[in-house]
């Protein structure tokens, strides 16, 4: 049961309810959207593509009030908001002009006479599943190459992003896309498990929590549903002794902080070699200490609320019992008094295999140091985590970071760098970190019908 209802994590403020659909509304707008979807694949491609083109100039439009609404809903601190549209315009120009491209008819060589080719055709209505910590980002990696393609899209929003979730499907709307081609529905869990089974739904795409991928994907997989599972993560940041340790160091502080620590790829696990522990934690725990959580809608704040008290109370717990099982708080290490939900930035150390925080995501501005002899040991304690999504691993020579980044058991590397998504780059994990990729030319490619035509 979901319940759609917000509030200004940052004062505590109550914002708005929204009423969730009655069966009977699902039902029509499901039956619109499969109408549409006979009609939008046979829109000619490069019309599909000025929708794009459409979306993202009405984007950049209205990028201000989009961005106040995020930093209103969810906290997060308005450059950061403002950076996330213009991430999302950048999306919806990508595939509006390289989109065609990754559409082109693929030829085969055949053995015998004769030809084949590929040719990638819309599979109808899919339904997205979307998270709060990157309300309009998250909406646009599996929006944009879709539509492109030729399917309809139905998204069920964050039950703690309603204001967002509706100026979306208001944009698409404002652009000209047929009813039915884009569809906020403000649907109760229950509504989506039916939705997940009904055949009128032909692939679905969650980003969230793995507890959630599971579930979706259990039920996806009962019904033969394709799906795409982008889920948590607790990203390795790797320091070998051969690091920039400034570089290194504000990367870290950036890595943990940027959207307060909210981010599946937030560099979570700092696992340093032992010859520069020191003096990495040393300049770690000055550049993290003097960051203060502040106000969401001031310019220059770089940590704001926890999305709410109960994201804020969970992240604590985690801490309380890594401290109970020996760890050690190096800075920070509680919620900050007063309204709105807050917390410090916090380093621990010497968290041990019994706390819950060596294997679980610390979703919040929270990282972990880990003191490795070596850069095997690097590697060993990277890949001891159920997560895989992305890793950072800093060295002054290129060469060893590549090679130690093939020895990760992630869906990304970065080197010298934390995870920085942009629309050509290909985004996801293995592991408990969900399966297929969001983003770039394989972003197009997961819900297509990828059809073999064969000619003697
Ligand atoms: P969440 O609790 O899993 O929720 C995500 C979405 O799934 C929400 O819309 C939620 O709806 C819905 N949902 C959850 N359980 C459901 C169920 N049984 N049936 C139908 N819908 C269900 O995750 P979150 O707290 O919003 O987001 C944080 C998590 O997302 C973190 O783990 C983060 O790492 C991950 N994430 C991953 C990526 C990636 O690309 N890999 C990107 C961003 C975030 P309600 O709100 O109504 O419960």
């Amino acid at each position: 049961m979901s319940s759609y209802h917000t509030l200004n994590p940052a004062t505590g403020e109550q914002l708005a309810t929204y009423d969730t659909l009655t069966d009977e509304q699902v039902e029509r707008l499901i039956d619109q959207a499969v109408q549409t979807s006979r009609t939008w694949r046979q829109v000619p491609l490069d019309e599909r593509s000025q929708a794009l083109t459409r979306i993202a100039d009405l984007y950049e439009e209205r990028a201000e009030e989009l961005a106040q609404t995020i930093t209103r809903e969810m906290g997060k601190p308005i450059t950061a908001a403002r950076g996330e549209i213009k991430t999302v315009v950048g999306i919806y120009r990508y595939y509006a002009e390289q989109g065609p491209g990754f559409l082109k008819d693929e030829k085969i060589d055949v053995q015998g006479s004769g030809s084949a080719y590929i040719r990638r055709e819309a599979i109808g209505v899919l339904l997205g599943i979307m998270p709060w910590n990157f309300p309009h980002y998250q909406v646009a990696r599996f929006a944009a190459p879709n539509l492109l393609l030729g399917n309809v899209v139905t998204i069920k929003h964050a039950a703690n992003c309603g204001a967002s979730a509706q100026a979306i499907h208001q944009l698409m709307a404002d652009v000209g896309l047929p009813e039915g081609a884009y569809t906020n529905l403000f649907a109760t869990h229950d509504q989506v498990e039916s939705l997940i089974a009904d055949d009128r739904i032909q692939g679905v795409s969650l980003t969230g929590s793995d507890g959630a991928g599971a579930k979706i994907g259990a039920l996806a997989g009962k019904h033969v549903k394709k799906a795409v599972l982008e889920l948590g993560g607790s990203d390795p940041f790797i320091v070998l002794e051969d690091a920039d340790l400034d570089e290194a160091t504000t990367g870290a502080v950036m890595g943990r902080l940027v959207n307060t620590g909210q981010t599946c790829t937030s560099s979570k696990r700092f696992i340093v070699v032992d010859s520069v522990y020191d003096a990495f934690v040393e300049q770690f725990v000055a550049k993290m200490s003097a960051v203060q959580p502040a106000d969401p809608t001031l310019e220059d704040t770089l940590v704001g609320p926890l999305s709410s008290a109960r994201a804020r109370d969970e992240l604590h717990e985690l801490v309380e019992d890594a401290v109970q099982n020996g760890a050690t708080v190096l800075t920070g290490g509680a919620p900050v008094d007063g309204p709105g939900s807050f917390y410090q930035p916090t380093i621990l150390s010497e968290v041990t295999e019994k706390a819950r925080a060596y294997r679980e995501e610390l979703f919040g501005p929270v990282g972990v140091v880990y003191r490795v002899p070596d850069e095997e040991a690097a590697i060993r304690l990277a890949n001891d985590s159920p997560y895989g999504l992305s890793s950072s691993v800093y060295s002054t020579d290129i060469e060893r970071a590549q090679a130690v980044g093939a020895q990760l058991e992630t869906g990304m590397v970065w080197v010298n760098s934390t995870s920085k998504s942009s629309a050509e780059l290909p985004f996801g994990g293995v592991k408990r970190s969900g399966f297929g990729r969001e983003l770039g030319q394989l972003g197009i490619e997961e819900f297509a019908n990828r059809k073999l035509i064969r000619i003697p």
